[in-house]
């Protein structure tokens, strides 16, 4: 059983064509009795036998029913990592948020995601907001804040993809920009 590669040696490849093995074993009835990983410039063969093949399978078999039980989970059990700062469901994921707030360098300018407090009632144009405890502005073109969803004082509101100016001082919500309201301080502290 050979399996060509055409990157470089990564791990996992041997439990991949260990796999393999399994696979061919069950379906032809004869079990490989050497595996090989052919990259481009090497290769590596190593014997197998038919008790680490069954290894395998189970491994293979306790993961796939992990696996199984992992998807029937509603709602899914949440895995911060790296991709949280793609992920869609990031601002209605607590621990994703929260692990990309704290991974992320605070943005001056440019475009990012930004979590406020609500401190002054909405105006047509804006409304103030505390972030870390100080102070800043969020501004919207009216046409925007029409489409707004409802904000009062003391909400905890999370804007994703919004403009930031002033060396982060003014947070600007585009018509682009997604804006999750979640719990109030008054709620939260309820
Ligand atoms: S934000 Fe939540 S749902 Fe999205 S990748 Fe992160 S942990 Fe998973």
């Amino acid at each position: 059983m050979v399996d060509f590669k055409t990157g470089k040696a990564k791990e996992g490849h041997e439990r991949q064509v260990l796999l393999y093995g399994v696979l061919w074993w069950r379906v032809t009835g004869e079990a490989p009795s050497k595996v090989s990983l052919q990259y481009l410039g090497a290769r590596r063969t190593w014997t197998v036998t038919p008790d680490q093949l069954e290894v395998a399978e189970e491994k293979l078999g306790a993961a796939i029913d992990a696996a199984g039980g992992a998807l029937s989970e509603h709602p899914a059990t949440a895995r911060p990592g790296d991709g949280c700062r793609f992920c869609p469901a990031r601002a209605r994921c607590d621990e994703g948020w929260g692990h990309f707030l704290s991974t992320s360098a605070r943005v001056r300018s440019g475009i990012s995601d930004v979590e406020a407090t609500v401190a002054s009632a909405p105006s047509e144009y804006g409304f103030l907001a505390t972030r870390d405890g100080k102070e800043v502005d969020v501004v919207f073109d009216a046409a925007v804040g029409r489409r707004l969803p409802p904000l009062a004082q003391g909400d905890v509101v999370r804007m994703l993809d919004c403009v930031v100016k002033d060396e982060g001082k003014t947070f600007e919500i585009r018509p682009w920009t997604e804006v999750f309201p979640t719990l109030s301080h008054h709620a939260a502290h309820a």
